[in-house]
């Protein structure tokens, strides 16, 4: 058999099984070693980032795109930003909900759903705000940084709808600024989300970690506290002070949809 490394390889039909998982381990090891931990473990959790959600649309925080005006988004998604310069923050979290309209989850998205459905993770702990884990049907999600898909006043709390918040009002009661229900930069996370993600990762003996540079604390603190075998996806190397047992280097949308062929071989 050619060990070229082409994937349409997989749907030969004249190959078997056992022929096709041994091309697999040539020309794609780290793929077939995260299948066999995924098969072995009872207990797996998938942390994701930023990453994940490029392919739907959606950039991360290191984007190239300019979107931003050159402003780091770390210094615009603070408390101090909007306490001291509200119209930035609203410019910034206003652009980021515009982009969300149209956005649909992607095909990895409903790979994981799918996975928990059928038990192969038990757990999605994310720092995106987008919705799109809950979207595409995931059930066990524990959404870190909050969602951009809500509001409310920063002062007293009240619930407000995302036109409110689009149109530059302030707070009915209060007079409060307006924010979307987000963590910022300098906020504590919310203490039940976060104590459910530790106490998983705690438990787990798979951790699956995509597309995050890793960069933001708390939350990457995460991977060390697990026991069992910790895997990274990511396009780019993670300037990392972890060391993981596997690193898939490849798109979030591409590496789980190659992964799923192989699980259902
Ligand atoms: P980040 O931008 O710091 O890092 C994203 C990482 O994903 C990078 O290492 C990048 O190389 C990698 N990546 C990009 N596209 C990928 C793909 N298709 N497949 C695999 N890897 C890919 O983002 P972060 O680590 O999540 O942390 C930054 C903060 O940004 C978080 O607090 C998060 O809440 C917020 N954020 C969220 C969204 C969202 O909800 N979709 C979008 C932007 C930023």
């Amino acid at each position: 058999m050619e060990h070229n490394g082409d994937w349409k390889t997989l749907s030969n039909e004249a190959l078997t099984k056992e022929e096709k998982l041994k091309w697999a381990k040539v020309c794609y090891p780290e793929l077939v070693q995260l299948v066999q931990l995924l098969q072995s473990s009872t207990y797996t959790v998938v942390l994701t980032g930023a990453g994940m959600s490029t392919e739907s649309g959606i950039p991360d925080f290191r984007s190239q795109s300019g979107w931003w005006k050159n402003i780091d988004p770390r210094k615009v998604a603070t408390v101090d930003a909007l306490e001291e310069h509200y119209s930035l923050f609203q410019e910034f979290y206003q652009t980021r909900v515009k982009a969300l309209e149209n956005i649909e989850p992607h095909i990895g998205h409903y790979i994981l759903a799918k996975w928990e459905k059928k038990n192969l993770i038990q757990a999605i702990a994310t720092q995106n705000v987008d919705g799109l884990h809950q979207k595409s049907g995931s059930k066990t999600v524990y959404p870190l940084h909050g969602s951009i898909r809500s509001f409310r006043c920063h002062h007293c709390d009240q619930a407000v709808k995302e036109e409110v918040f689009m149109n530059e009002d302030s707070c009915s009661i209060c007079g409060g600024k307006l924010r979307p229900n987000v963590v910022l930069f300098g906020e504590t996370l919310p203490s039940d989300v976060w104590d459910s993600a530790y106490q998983s990762i705690e438990q787990a003996d798979l951790v699956i970690v995509i597309g995050t540079s890793l960069e933001v604390y708390p939350v990457n603190e995460l991977p060390s506290l697990t026991k069992g075998k910790t895997v990274l996806v990511n396009v780019d190397e993670v300037s990392g002070f972890y060391p993981f047992d596997v690193i898939v280097k490849g798109k979030a949308k591409e590496v789980l949809e190659k992964l799923n062929e192989l699980l259902e071989l």
